[in-house]
């Protein structure tokens, strides 16, 4: 995870000094934390980092972050949304019925403090890579509001996901960042499974080598 994050931050750095190359700057700010209401999408490794991250979080001045993350677990089942978040065969378009619905459940995300993100050097890679150049208050209804993304050229979560998927024979999957705990409580053998390091960032290059975006 760290290799990938890294590597998310250069390719983001990179991106956003071309956006400004071009006259457009980049517009998200600390203190915003608008575009932290919206469903952040983990690769099975970052959930296990998020879940690993509270677990150590707990035992600081963030007890009872895993609290929170039940009481959202227990908003979506009451919206009936947990088996939609966590299905990963719905075509782009259910997709985006389900992000939108959940936007505006306006749940914040249990890592946001002062409207600014509190697990910052640790976000996941979805995170790192939403960034906009179009005016800030527009995030505040993505969906009707023409919300410009710096284009990224290599989002990494789906190579994350699909690298997982071919390791373990599982289905290729995004997990929500808020149910994050409750999908790592019941794939607790997945974080049993050990590779040499060389071997995964053998894999993982030759995933982000291939195609791009999606998560199948
Ligand atoms: S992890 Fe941080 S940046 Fe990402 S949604 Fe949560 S508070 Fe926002």
């Amino acid at each position: 995870m760290p290799t990938a994050l890294e590597f998310t931050d250069i390719l983001v750095k990179r991106a956003n000094a071309r956006e400004k190359r071009k006259g457009r700057s980049v517009s998200c700010k600390a203190g915003c934390g608008t575009c932290c209401y919206q469903m952040v999408p983990l690769s099975p490794p970052e959930a296990i980092w998020i879940a690993e991250l509270v677990d150590y979080l707990e035992k600081t001045e963030w007890k009872g972050i895993s609290r929170k993350f039940g009481e959202i677990e227990q908003v979506l089942i009451n919206h009936g949304m947990v088996e939609e978040l966590l299905n990963p065969d719905y075509s782009d378009d259910v997709a985006l019925d389900v992000a939108k619905r959940y936007f505006w459940l306006k749940i914040p995300c249990p890592f946001l403090k002062d409207n600014s993100c509190g697990i910052y050097p640790y976000r996941p890679v979805a995170c790192r890579e939403y960034n906009v150049t179009s005016p800030s208050e527009y995030c505040a209804d993505p969906y009707s509001n023409d919300v410009v993304k710096v284009p990224m050229p290599l989002p990494l979560s789906a190579p994350l996901a699909r690298l997982t998927a071919k390791m373990t024979g599982a289905r290729p999957m995004l997990v929500p960042l808020t149910l994050a705990l409750s999908w790592y409580s019941k794939n607790r053998e997945l974080t049993q499974k050990r590779w040499p390091g060389t071997q995964l960032l053998q894999r993982f290059l030759s995933e982000i080598g291939g195609k791009k975006g999606n998560v199948e």
